[in-house]
Parts: C-alpha cells; structure tokens; sequence
C-alpha cells in the first residue's frame, strides 16, 4: 500500500501517470491531505479515482485517542493512535505570536536519558512523514485553528529517525501543503553528531535545538548516555558548523534538577563550556524546571533558583530565559501520556 500523506506533490502526479489521470489532480489531493480529508470525501475528485486511491492507498491520518485541555493556559495535549495501534503524543501550545504544535518523531526513544519519561519502555518503531505530519493536520482539525510553528520536542529522537524527518520537513514546508515556515520549526536533539553535520547540508533554514542538561562530561554522561557517545567538546563543535552552514542561532536546552545542575558554579562553567566552544556565535539557553516523571526520582528546584541561574548566564554574556511551564495540570512532560495510555491497556489486557 501506498502511503499517501508521505507523498508530495510531484510524487501524487507520478502515481497518477500510472493510473492514466491527469497531472492537474495531483495538486487537488495533495489539498485535500493537507485539510485530512480521507479519500472517499475528496469529492472534486471522479469517484474511479478515489475508488484507485482507496484500493492503493493507505490512510495513516493519526485519530485523537485522548485530549486533555489545561485549564491554567487552554495547552492541549493529544494521545494520537496511528493506523497500527501504536500511540504518540503532541502537544499545542498557544503564544501570543500564535500557536505552536509540538511532536513526536519515533513510538517510543532509544536514547537513554534518565530523567525522561519517553524513553523507559525503549524504542517501538520510527514514524512515517505521514505521522509527523499527520500530527500537525490532525491537531489543526481538531482544534480548528491554523498552527504557526512546530517543534519536533514529543517523544523519540528526530535524528534517529533521519530519512523520514527529512521528507516530513520537505512536507511541511511545501507551499501547497500546511506551509509552515522553516524559521518557525525547532528540532530537538540529544546530539547525535554526524546527523547534525548533515542535516547542516540539507536546505531547511529551522532551528537545530540541542538538549544540553549539564556543562561537564562526567555530569551529562551520568544523565544522558549518548555523551559517552558524542561528548560535549565535539557535540559544540558540530554546532559550530550548523550555524556556520545555515546561518540560525543555535538553542540549547537546559534541565534544572534540584542539586544536580543547579547551582551557580554550574552556571559559570555552562557559561565558559559555551562561550569556549563558540565563542560570538549567537545562542540562546532554554531554561527548563525537569517535570517530575515519577520513576525517575528527579526533582525540580525553585522558580526564584531558576531566574538566578538565567541571571547569572545573562551576566556571563549568555541569552537565557526560564521557559514558562505551559499544561502544569496536565500530563505536559514528554511521553506521561502514552506511558499512562500503554500502562493502562496491559492492565485491561491482563
Ligand atoms: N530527543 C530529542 C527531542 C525530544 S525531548 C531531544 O533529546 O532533544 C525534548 C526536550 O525535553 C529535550 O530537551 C529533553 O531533554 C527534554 N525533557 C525530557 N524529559 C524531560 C523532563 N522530565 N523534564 C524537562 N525536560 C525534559
């Protein structure tokens, strides 16, 4: 079967080359995918074609499963199932500079880190295009508002599944499709290094954002194990050439856990690890209190504790901001959801 929402434009009019239709339709249905219109309702379509296309096509749309809607900020979270039963989860989140929709890349993480609820039952499997993407058109239509930006910040980690996040980025940023802008989508990563170095030759002018957590490598290869992997000295590196490439200023993200990474001597060698490693390339550090995942026993700090070290970066030279903690009510913490979701089948299983 054919994976049509994985498909863009120029790639419909081959298939329809083979079905002896015209090129022209080509555009009608990639129009109709990016609204979530299933085949039997594309109705400027002539009923042989949508019959060509229910018979070769599979429809992998992600349908709501659960909703949780916070009454603090009006943040969604959505539990999507894909077609094979499997769920992720995405967030949107409402700005004043309009509305952004944070996904998942992968059913599941392979990477290890240890205060991160995505990753403790491993990774199932990568998602397709159709489901990165199917996440943004399925949110839209549920919620029935444009969305601006997407962050690739959900479950999985995007450079592991490179092939598939290249074309959903194509996709996405297609003219005719949902159209995103490109200066408007972040992905996240925990550095892989090599992906890094390609994905700076590709031509998608977004925002790399790298999960940083700690300033040391003894510090982070205890909480994330691919620095054992890619340490930190190689990993900035890699940023170098990103923004060297690209011209986009690099965003690090920084996990404050009470005791751990904290205190202000970890400000002041976050701030010399980067500003050694880049020194005037503009970076911005995201300052976030961990959510406390139960199994993971980390706790967070004070909000006052949490401005004093964005202070002391801003001393040092380094933009910092706390970031605000959007759906505090509800299970907002990358992978609560599904975990809770799975947990509970095996239990109605059993
Ligand atoms: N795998 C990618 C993207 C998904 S995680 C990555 O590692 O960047 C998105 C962000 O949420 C990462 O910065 C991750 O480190 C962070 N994160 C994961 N669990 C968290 C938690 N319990 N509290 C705060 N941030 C968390």
């Amino acid at each position: 079967m054919i994976d049509l929402l994985s498909l863009l434009p120029e790639e419909i009019e081959t298939l329809l080359a083979e079905a002896g239709e015209p090129r022209y339709r080509a555009k009608q249905i990639f129009d109709w995918c990016r609204r979530g219109v299933p085949f039997s309702e594309m109705s400027n379509l002539p009923v042989s074609l949508r019959e060509y296309l229910t018979e070769r096509c599979e429809w992998r749309l992600p349908t709501v499963e659960e909703k949780q809607v916070s009454r603090l900020d009006g943040t969604v979270k959505y539990l999507f199932r894909l077609l094979d039963g499997n769920c992720v989860e995405s967030v949107l989140m409402h700005y004043a500079h309009g509305s952004t929709l944070c996904i998942s890349s992968e059913v599941g993480c392979p990477m290890g880190c240890k205060f991160c609820a995505s990753t403790i039952g491993g990774k199932v499997r990568n998602l397709l295009p159709s489901e990165m993407l199917g996440q943004i058109i399925a949110a839209a239509k549920d919620a029935g508002e444009r969305i601006d930006g997407v962050v690739m910040m959900g479950i999985g980690e995007p450079l592991d599944n490179y092939e598939n996040v290249i074309k959903f980025l194509k996709l996405v940023g297609h003219p005719d499709g949902v159209n995103i802008g490109y200066r408007h989508i972040s992905l996240s990563t925990c550095g892989i290094v090599p992906r890094i170095y390609d994905l700076a030759e590709e031509d998608f002018p977004i925002t790399l954002s790298v999960s940083l957590h700690a300033a040391t490598d003894e510090a982070r290869s205890q909480i994330m194990p691919i620095n054992k992997v890619y340490p930190i000295q190689a990993l900035l590196t890699a940023c170098a050439d990103y923004y060297a490439k690209t011209g986009r200023r690099i965003s690090f993200e920084y996990t404050l856990i009470a005791g751990q990474n904290d205190r202000p001597e970890d400000a002041d060698m976050l701030a010399r690890t980067l500003r050694g490693a880049l020194g005037k390339i503009p970076i911005h550090v995201n300052l976030i209190r961990v959510n406390e995942v139960k199994e993971t026993g980390f706790r967070h700090g004070s909000r006052e504790s949490a401005d004093a070290f964005a202070r002391r970066l801003s001393e040092r030279g380094i933009n910092a901001t706390v970031r605000r903690r959007l759906g505090a009510d509800i299970d907002a913490a990358c992978g609560q959801l599904r975990k809770k979701h799975t947990e509970q089948e095996k239990r109605e299983e059993s």
